[in-house]
Order: structure tokens, then sequence, then C-alpha cells
């Protein structure tokens, strides 16, 4: 089954009940059994709920795993991955990453006695030196964020193979429909899907894909003895995100398209972090692991200064100044102040995030409107 119309079916049954074709959502806490011990499959809603159960279903589907595993964010997501460890054990990251990733490993993990390794991983070789006998976990992302740096995910699974170690891929920004990385031999999917799959800024919600059962057990075992799942109506509105994911992404990348270079020819713009571009880094690891560069980009004014970028940053009408990304609505953001200052300045400035960087998330409307919005805000 190709994706659209796995997007829209996979894993999703008529409801047993009534026919219904839209899951319900089961708005409930427990379940009745016939005797004790009798029942069928779902006895208590922090373990097991219908609804939560077609999304998880269908999520395995769209990355092509076996097993998917919904959770009440990203972040919990990502905190059910790293429970997996113990004090001793050694994480390799990117160090251009989500700055809430960034804040759990830093602020939450290292005190619990885990040892992160921040490495820019364009250059997959980049990470050997670090692995060692403690080495347990990589986790990358690409395109980064707010970078938008590639990196490539076949030549850091080889690596993480080799050596045995769990790898996991923060897929958030390309969403399944660009970039598959368990068909490129990772272990583990991560997904906000508050972003892309949600697709209509009304939801928090992560959840992770995986292949193996093993995985799948320790995994859901944490998700059930920590609690972070996510309520039925949450799933029920990523479960219908999903449906139209296909097309609203086409829209992102022909928007994004046009935006990047329309931005690129701007006098006033200096530099533009966008994957699609032919020069840049990552050109020829995105164009054979991507299937479409995403609405996702950044940019520099060539007056380098704050002021002038928070200028910008105010004067949008279509873009709305906020955080998050990969709804429907484009949306303007500060990576410095917003979502990348829980991330020290020092830190920020070494990894190439400046203060006067500039995010979009390029959203669905007219290509003309957005183009023109930003004209106005940049004149
Ligand atoms: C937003 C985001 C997260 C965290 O997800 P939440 O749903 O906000 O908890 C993780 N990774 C990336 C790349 C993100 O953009």
């Amino acid at each position: 089954m190709k994706l659209s119309t796995k997007l829209i079916h996979a894993g999703i049954e008529p409801d047993p009940s009534t026919g219904a074709i839209m899951t319900p959502i089961y708005q409930t806490s427990t379940y009745v059994q016939s005797a004790p011990g009798v029942h069928k499959g779902y006895e208590y809603a922090r373990s097991q709920n219908p609804t939560r159960s077609a999304l998880e279903s269908a999520l395995a589907h769209i990355e092509n795993g076996r097993h998917g595993l919904c959770f009440s964010s990203g972040v919990a997501a990502t905190d059910a991955v790293l429970r997996l460890l113990v004090p001793g054990d050694e994480v390799i990251a990117a160090n251009d990453m989500y700055g809430g990733t960034y804040r759990l490993f830093t602020k939450i993990f290292e005190k619990a006695g885990i040892r992160f390794h921040f490495v820019d991983m364009q250059e997959a070789s980049a990470i050997l030196p670090h692995i060692n006998a403690n080495t347990k976990l990589i986790w990358a992302e690409t395109p980064t964020n707010p970078l938008m740096n590639i990196v490539d995910i076949a030549a850091l699974a080889a690596i993480a193979n080799q050596h045995k170690i769990m790898f996991c891929v923060d897929n958030t920004f390309a969403s399944p429909y660009l970039q598959n990385p368990l068909d490129l031999g990772a272990d583990l999917v991560l997904h906000s899907a508050t972003k892309y799959l949600g697709g209509h800024s009304d939801v928090i919600h992560g959840c992770l894909v995986m292949k193996s059962d093993e995985l799948r057990e320790k995994l859901y075992f944490i998700q059930k003895a920590c609690g972070a799942v996510p309520g039925p109506q949450d799933c029920f509105l990523v479960l219908r995100g999903l449906k139209t994911l296909h097309v609203r992404m086409d829209r992102h990348c022909s928007n994004g398209e046009a935006i990047a270079h329309w931005l690129r020819n701007h006098p006033k713009i200096g530099k533009v972090y966008w994957c699609g571009f032919e020069d840049h880094p990552g050109y020829a690891v995105a164009k054979k692991q991507m299937r479409g560069f995403g609405g996702m980009m950044s940019f520099t004014l060539k007056d380098d200064s704050v002021e002038t970028a928070k200028k910008v940053l105010s004067s949008t009408k279509v873009f709305a100044l906020a955080e998050s990304l990969g709804g429907v609505e484009s949306l303007i953001n500060h990576p410095a102040s917003m979502t990348h200052a829980s991330i020290p300045r020092e830190e920020r400035l070494r990894n190439g995030l400046s203060d006067s960087l500039i995010r979009l998330s390029v959203g669905i409307e007219d290509a003309d409107d957005l183009i023109e919005d930003l004209q106005q805000a940049i004149s």
C-alpha cells in the first residue's frame, strides 16, 4: 500500500460495535470485566485505550515499523527512551537539536547519572571518538532545528549497528511523508505529533515507532509504569491529522521552496538555511534520504543586529509570532529567545545559532500572500 492510502486507512477498522467509520473517542478510565481477569484486552485506560491503540497501529504502519506507542507529548516520548538507560550509560546526541530535548538531557538525565556527548553529526564518523563500552544510545535529528543541517541516517545506523548501540531519530521535522528512518536502519523513531502529524496546532502529543518486539515491551512497560499517556481526544485529533498529512506536506514543500528562493534573492537577507538548496552542505544526503525538503527554514538579515531581527519578527501579519511548527498556519519564531532559550548562549553561538536568527514554519496558505507579508516585514 502506498503512503497516501496508508495515511487514511492503515491500522483503522470501522468501530466494531456501531460501524462508525471514524475511530470513536473512548472517553473512559476503566472497562467492565465479566469475571475477575476476564476482559476484552482492556483493563484500565492508562494501560490500554482503543482510540490510542488505533493511533499506535496507524503510526506503526506509516513509519514502516511494527509497533507504535503514544505519549502525552514529544518530550514525554523522549523521556521514555532515556528511561531505558541506567546511571553510567552514555549518549551521543547532536549538538544542534530541539531545545527541550537538550534541556531534558542536561537538566534531568545528567543529574540521574547519564553522560551526554553533544557532537556535530554532519559527518557520521565524527561520533566514532565518543563511542566506548558505556555508549548505549545515539540520538539524531534531521533536518536539525533550527539550522536545517542534515545527518546521514544510514551512515549513523551502520555505526550504531556495528557497535550494538540503540539509534533513535527524531523525525518531527521531516514527518513520515518525507523520510522513514526505520527503513534506513534506525531502531526507534520519535515524533512530536504536536507538529506535522497533528498538523492543526490543536494538540500536544508524542509517539515512538519501532520494529523490535523486545524494545516495544520495554517501552510499553515505561509508558504504563510512568504514565505519561495521551487522552483519547488527543489521540483522535492526531488520527484525524494523519489523514491529510500527504496533502498538507505537498503544500508545505512547495510553499517552502518558493519562500526559500525568494528570501535568498532578497537584497536585505543574509544567509538562508534550507536543505533544498543545491549548495547546502547536506543536499546530497537530503536528496538521498528525503522525498522533499519541507517548509522549515531559518535566515539572518544582512544587518545582523538583534533589534532589526526583532522588528521583522514583530511586523509580519500572516506569519504569527509563536513557538511550535508544522501547523497549517505559517509561524515566525526567534530561536534565541523562544524555542532555544534553554540552551546556554555560548553553546548556541558555538553551534552557529546566532541571536539574530529567524525561523519560519511555512504553512499551507497561498505562497504569494506569504511572500508579500515577508516583503513588508523585511523592507
Ligand atoms: C516540539 C519538538 C519536540 C518536543 O515535542 P512536544 O510535543 O512539544 O513535547 C521534540 N523534537 C522536536 C524536533 C520538536 O520540534
